[in-house]
């Protein structure tokens, strides 16, 4: 991803108008999403993160042993910062009249003792998804919304994160692992880049990283006779892949044959009709839906 924020928010709009164009049915979600990372952008320009402490000796042991440099639970997170964006992601879904805005009208009016951001933050984090429940009962919201809320205002905080911790990998290349090697998720896209090498983009920290052409992430097979993918019949530069080992599949993009700015989390979300061929021709998604964002 592009270091300057200002070229990125630029890059998003220039995405979303393209998109428009190539994807019609997908407006209301395009320009929805568009405002939600936008958001995102200008609330990473102004938050602080404190730098996690790794000595060199534990970056070197983790990578060596195929282990992710942190779990979710050990992200910093700018806490002010999450808490405004989460006032604007609520004031955007209100804006755009989406079936959630009763929802977000009765997180915008939550009490504070109720609504305790510090807490549902951390506990997104730690994947305490009882104590997301719970919350979302006492206020009669649906649970799944209030966690994508919660993610949604924590993303700033999180690709700052894994930015910095990126720095430390830049000169230990060879993660070839299909899990992220900053957060240990499995990618929420595949992208093949200009000089065709097969990139995967985690989808929580979005940390991006390359591995083999012929590659399932979700189980490791490098086998090509159980490799297989679709293209989109609309759109040449998307494509699936198809694992007949384990059965999942991954959306992917091929830059080389985009002509726009390709910014994956819009790919990913915008992309829901090629989710719905895979899962029709019987593969699983392999991550959990329900963070899209
Ligand atoms: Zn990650
Ligand atoms: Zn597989």
């Amino acid at each position: 991803m592009p270091a300057d924020t200002a070229n990125h928010s630029v890059m998003i709009a220039k995405a979303t108008e393209a998109l428009l164009a190539r994807r019609p049915t997908y407006k209301n979600l395009l320009q929805f999403y568009r405002d939600i990372f936008l958001s995102q952008e200008s609330i990473r320009l102004q938050i602080q993160i404190a730098p996690i402490d790794l000595p060199e000796e534990l970056v070197a042991l983790k990578q060596q042993e195929n282990f992710p440099l942190i779990a979710m639970s050990e992200f910093n997170f700018d806490q002010a910062g999450s808490t405004r964006l989460l006032k604007t992601v609520c004031e955007t879904i209100q804006r755009h009249n989406t079936e959630l805005s009763d929802f977000a009208m009765t997180i915008l009016q939550a009490d504070a003792g109720v609504f305790d951001t510090q807490r549902l933050f951390k506990a997104l984090l730690k994947e305490d998804n009882v104590f997301i429940v719970q919350v979302a009962q006492t206020l009669g919201v649906d649970a799944k919304a209030l966690a994508f809320v919660v993610y949604t205002s924590l993303r700033p905080s999180i690709i700052a994160c894994a930015g910095q911790l990126a720095a430390r990998l830049e000169k230990r290349p060879g993660w070839l692992n299909g899990y992220c090697p900053i957060c240990g998720n499995y990618p929420g896209l595949a992208t093949l880049n200009e000089q065709g090498h097969s990139i995967l983009h985690c989808h929580f920290c979005w940390h991006a990283w390359t591995v083999k052409r012929v590659f399932c992430p979700f189980c490791g097979s490098t086998d090509g006779q159980s490799q297989r993918y679709f293209y989109s019949e609309q759109e040449e530069n998307l494509r699936v892949n198809l694992c007949d080992r384990c059965g999942k599949y991954i959306k992917g993009v091929d830059i080389r044959k985009s002509d726009y700015p390709v910014y994956p989390p819009l790919e990913k979300v915008t992309t829901l009709h090629l989710d719905i061929k895979a899962q029709e021709e019987g593969y699983q998604s392999g991550i959990e839906l329900a963070l899209n964002g």
